[in-house]
């Protein structure tokens, strides 16, 4: 029996693509490695599915600092609000929360996963879990179908190719697409680990003396061997058993990779400020005041309104300055000191985990071979790509499900018209 359409990979870009295929009326199956589908979407957002990002298109871009631009077309067939609206019509409310977040109003992610099941279901899409796919078979321009591990070849008109990136390999994610992506003549470009904690091997890191500190909305910035800031984040950040993690990191963290690429060195420096709405001199006078007010109390007591305690008093450390003095006998220089490094705390970082521990795989099926409004390949006909498996990535907070639906859309709607076309033709 021949399929119109074969889609591999149950992550959110296949299981969307299933259903704009199906929509077309094309005979589709969907092919998954794993027990369960949509088992990286079922964990997403700390298991409550940061499904998409109600922020306007051009800023949905600026998140997806790899490629965003390549989606500017797709956006304009299928965008972020367009998947509100899917899923409020498969009966999935969202809500909006902090930066543009849309989360299903469940706050749970399996509903998510469910609600494209029942569609599938309803559109009658054939899955088959347990199934690992071998290869992809192509005759000269063409795509012929596909090989499976047990060695059974399934003939269809278009494979769409969903299976993901390398990160989190126990989802099912073990970037098997990119040999069979080669194999067509597409490039992959190098794959990289990104929306990833960072490995420091400083001596107050190795100690553990800031394990477990979070620091709200502060500036983290990856800067290069010369000093000069590469890119800066203002967002939350923790401090680990190993380096550091939380949002302004995992968004640095690209930055630090291309930067060891870049230089061809083995450390990074990045810079820590704490206080990104005030500049360094504002910061002394506040110290100031504060320590002026209050002359006769330990610093530690009067600064702590104003600097998280244990990292004041890591600070104070750092500074040489006894956290017991008062106010009134601490050196000027000393409170300039503080100051700065309330603005300019510096620390090495040694590298990121690995691209199985990343939240996202950076690299992939080079887009320049990709049509954008189809997600078709330029190389062989009937040949279809979708979700991590290109080289796109977004930071986290919904941009890189948002691509995953978007490309899904795309690439199903298109792989379903066209086997609908040759199916009338023939
Ligand atoms: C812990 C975690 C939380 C995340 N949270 C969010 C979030 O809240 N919001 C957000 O936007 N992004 C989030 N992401 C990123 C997002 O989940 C991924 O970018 C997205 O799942 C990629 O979708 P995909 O369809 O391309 O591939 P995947 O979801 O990786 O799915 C690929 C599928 O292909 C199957 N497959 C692979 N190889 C084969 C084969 N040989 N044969 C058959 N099947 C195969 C796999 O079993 C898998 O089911 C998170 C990532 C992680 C790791």
């Amino acid at each position: 029996m021949k399929y119109d359409v074969i889609i591999i990979g149950g992550g959110p870009s296949g299981l969307m693509a299933s259903i704009a295929a199906a929509e077309q009326k094309a005979k589709v199956l969907l092919i998954d490695k794993g027990n369960k589908l949509g088992r990286k979407l079922a964990i997403s957002g700390g298991g409550r599915c940061n499904v998409t990002n109600r922020l306007p298109v051009d800023e949905i871009i600026k998140h997806i600092p790899g490629n965003g631009r390549f989606l500017y077309s797709a956006f304009s067939e299928f965008n972020n609000e367009d998947i509100i609206k899917f899923f409020e019509k498969l009966g999935i409310q969202l809500k909006e929360e902090d930066h543009g977040r849309m989360f299903p109003v469940s706050d749970k992610a399996q509903s998510v996963v469910d609600a494209l099941l029942n569609r599938m279901k309803d559109l009658r899409v054939e899955m088959r879990t347990n199934t690992s796919v071998e290869t992809v078979e192509y005759e000269e321009n063409r795509t012929r179908g596909v090989l499976l591990k047990t060695g059974e070849f399934l003939e269809c008109t278009c494979v769409v190719i969903a299976v993901g990136g390398k990160s989190v390999p126990h989802t099912g994610s073990t970037g098997d697409g990119y040999p069979w992506a080669r194999k067509a003549g597409h490039t992959i470009t190098d794959l990289f680990p990104t929306e990833v904690p960072l490995n420091s091997q400083e001596k107050f890191i190795r100690e553990k003396r800031l394990q477990g500190l979070s620091l709200r909305d502060v500036a983290l910035s990856v800067l290069n061997p010369k000093g000069k800031v590469v890119k800066t984040h203002q967002m939350d950040m923790i401090f680990t058993h190993f380096g550091v993690s939380g949002p302004a990191v995992l968004r640095c963290s690209q930055y630090v990779v291309k930067t060891m690429k870049k230089f061809n060195v083995d450390k990074v420096t990045m810079n820590l400020d704490l206080m990104p709405s005030l500049n360094e001199e504002q910061v002394f006078q506040q110290l100031q005041k504060a320590l002026k007010d209050e002359p006769k109390k330990a610093i530690k007591n009067v600064l702590k309104g104003l600097v998280p305690e244990r990292y004041l008093l890591f600070l104070l450390e750092v500074c040489k300055i006894d956290e017991q003095e008062i106010g009134a006998t601490l050196a000027h220089e000393k409170i300039r000191e503080l100051a700065k490094m309330c603005k300019q705390f510096r620390f090495e970082v040694s590298g990121t985990l690995s691209i199985e521990k990343a939240f996202v795989t950076g690299g992939g099926v080079s887009v320049k071979e990709v049509h954008p409004k189809e997600m078709a390949s330029k190389m062989k006909d009937g040949l279809y790509f979708c979700g991590e498996v290109l080289d796109i990535h977004g930071y986290t907070g919904g941009y890189n499900i948002t691509s995953a639906l978007v490309t899904g859309r795309l690439a199903g709607l298109n792989a379903g018209k066209k086997a609908a076309s040759l199916r009338s033709y023939n």
